[in-house]
Formats: C-alpha cells, sequence, structure tokens
C-alpha cells in the first residue's frame, strides 16, 4: 500500500489528486489519475521519482499523450508531465538540443528558422521530444534516431546519464531505452541547407499527412505498426472494417490504421475496434497485428 498524500508534502511543483486525464490526449478518451504531477524544476522531479522508486509507486509519464489509450478506470498511481522549465530548444551550428517538454513540431520550425535540415519530416507530428525519442516516431521512411546524436536522461536513482544514441537499439516504433529512464533532453544533428527550401518541404509533407489522415476527429495517430511485409491500412481494409463502429468510437473512412472518437468515445469503444480488426486480420491473412499506441490503466 501506498499513501500519495505523503508525497504532495514534498513537492515543489504542480500536484492534483484525481485529475481527469481526458484533456491531456490528443484521443481526448481517459478516465482519471489517481495523481498528477508536473515537476517544478530539476530537483522537485529528482526528489518525487527517487520517493516513487523507494515507495514502489506506480507510476506513467506523459508527452502531449498522442500516442496513448487511457482506460476509462483511469490510471491508479501517479502521471508525471514534464512541463516549463524542460521545453527549452537550443540552437548552436549544426546542433540543436531540446527539452523533453519541447513540442517536436517546434523544434522542426526551430531548425528551419536557423537554416538546418534533416528534421522537416518531423514537422506534423503532434508530440514532445521526449515521446517521440521512446516512440522512435517517423514518417516518410525516416526515423528520428536518424538525426539524434545523444539523449540525456534521469534514472531511478536520481542520477543524469548522457546517452550516445548510438549506443541503443532502435526499432520501428521502440528502442532499448530502459524503463525507468525519464528523458530529459535530446541532442540533434542536422547538417546546413537553403531555409526556403527547407520551409516548403516541410509544408509539403504536412499537406500530405492532412491529405491523407483524419486531422479533423481527435485521435491517436496509427493504431498498429507497420511491418516491411505489409501495409497495415490494406490488411485492415481487406477486412471490411473500414468505417466500422464501436459506440462512439469509428475506423477512420479516410484512413483504416486510424481509430476516430466521434465524440464521447469511451477507450472501451476503441479497444473493441483494435480486438476486432485484430481478430479478423489474424483469421484472413495469419497475421497478428502489433498496436502502435501505448495503453495507459487497466483494459
Ligand atoms: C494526428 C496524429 C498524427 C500522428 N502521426 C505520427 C507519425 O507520422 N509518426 C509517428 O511516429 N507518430 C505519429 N503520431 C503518434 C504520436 O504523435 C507520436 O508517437 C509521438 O511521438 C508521441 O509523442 P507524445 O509526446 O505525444 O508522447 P505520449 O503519447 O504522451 O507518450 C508516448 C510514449 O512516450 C513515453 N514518453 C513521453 N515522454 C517521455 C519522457 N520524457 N521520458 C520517457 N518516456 C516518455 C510515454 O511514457 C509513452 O510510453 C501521430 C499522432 C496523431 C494524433
Amino acid at each position: 500500500m501506498y499513501n500519495l498524500k505523503e508525497i504532495k508534502k514534498i513537492v515543489k511543483g504542480e500536484f492534483f489528486f484525481y485529475k481527469s486525464l481526458k484533456d491531456y490526449t490528443s484521443f481526448k478518451i481517459g478516465g482519471e489519475a489517481e495523481a498528477f504531477f508536473i515537476p517544478k524544476d530539476l530537483e522537485d522531479l529528482k526528489e518525487i521519482y527517487k520517493f516513487i522508486f523507494k515507495n514502489k509507486l506506480p507510476y506513467f509519464i506523459f508527452g502531449n499523450g498522442t500516442n496513448i489509450l487511457v482506460s476509462d478506470q483511469g490510471f491508479k498511481g501517479i502521471i508525471i508531465k514534464l512541463n516549463k522549465g524542460f521545453d527549452s530548444i537550443i540552437v548552436s551550428g549544426e546542433e540543436i538540443s531540446a527539452g523533453a517538454a519541447a513540442d517536436l513540431s517546434k523544434a522542426a520550425k526551430e531548425a528551419q528558422k536557423h537554416s538546418l535540415t534533416g528534421m522537416e519530416f518531423a514537422f506534423a507530428i503532434p508530440g514532445t521530444i521526449g515521446g517521440a525519442i521512446a516512440m522512435n516516431a517517423g514518417c516518410f521512411n525516416q526515423e528520428i534516431v536518424s538525426i539524434l546524436k545523444e539523449i540525456k536522461v534521469l534514472d531511478k536513482k536520481g542520477e543524469i546519464k548522457v546517452i550516445p544514441a548510438s549506443n541503443l537499439k532502435w526499432e520501428y516504433r521502440k528502442s532499448n531505452l530502459k524503463k525507468d529512464w525519464i528523458i530529459l533532453e535530446a541532442g540533434f544533428k542536422l547538417k546546413h541547407g537553403d531555409s526556403k527550401e527547407i520551409l516548403e518541404k516541410m509544408n509539403y509533407l504536412r499537406s500530405l499527412k492532412f491529405k491523407s489522415q483524419p486531422y479533423d476527429f481527435p485521435n491517436a495517430g496509427s493504431i498498429f505498426k507497420n511491418n516491411e511485409g505489409y501495409k497495415v491500412w490494406e490488411l485492415i481494409e481487406k477486412v471490411n472494417a473500414r468505417g466500422l463502429i464501436s459506440g462512439k468510437a469509428q475506423v477512420s473512412p479516410k484512413h483504416t490504421n486510424f481509430i476516430i472518437n466521434l465524440g464521447g468515445a469511451k477507450a472501451q469503444d476503441v479497444w473493441n475496434l483494435i480486438l476486432e480488426i485484430k481478430k479478423r486480420v489474424k483469421q484472413k491473412f495469419k497475421i497478428k497485428l502489433d498496436p502502435e499506441i501505448i495503453k495507459v490503466g487497466k483494459f
């Protein structure tokens, strides 16, 4: 058993009990977190993180919540959300150093302003730097690791480590980052280019995403991971799941690997669609689809 009231006594940042997580996710779905913590600064985060491990408290780190499905029952434990104080973006020569809470699209824009090329693909991915690294986010055949030089992390002992990206193993939407690491900062290596051309490329790639993906309804991006052997959207199409509805959630008629919240959807509605798609694809193609979205809480 644990007592979250104890933690409230030592925090310096913002701390809430029974906070709805709905508005912290792009899906606009989910129950309450038992506790929700926004650290004031690194020292605050360190203290609480040590306390969490010492007392074996369940916890989860939130970025912008754009790849997350929170259970209708919420989360029993403490949600940590990095915010101000962790969102700096500093450009130096061909390198960018960005805090984990900085928006990825903002970092891409900053790169463009400094005539740095390599980050254009990331402009339309709606997460934070921390979330993008944790997910090895990518699109248009490029992943965040391709420009990542190093990451700065906090571990459960309260120690800060700088790890070269090349020391880690990166795969499609995953890596071997340790479970107890909180990403604090990332260093990117880009190249000098033409600022106007960079802007054109960013806008062009973003327009491609807007054309093919359902930005008009709350969603959490791709539901399942793609694989070299197949395109998930095609498999979902072929099992006649385009437009399939469960409660207030729907397989997007625009892009079958997206599930959209039609308004007031429950996490269970989304989960039912995920299970149904998995079942149909397994039956027809003997392929086991692997969800890309991260579940938070009990399902
Ligand atoms: C409309 C739309 C389009 C999208 N398009 C793409 C796309 O093209 N390509 C793509 O890859 N994704 C895409 N996504 C999914 C999502 O935006 C990415 O996965 C993004 O990188 C998640 O970042 P986030 O800050 O929202 O992380 P969250 O969703 O909040 O969290 C994702 C994971 O990262 C972990 N995490 C977050 N911050 C930290 C930290 N500081 N330290 C340790 N772990 C952390 C969380 O614990 C969680 O496991 C899309 C989503 C939407 C809604």
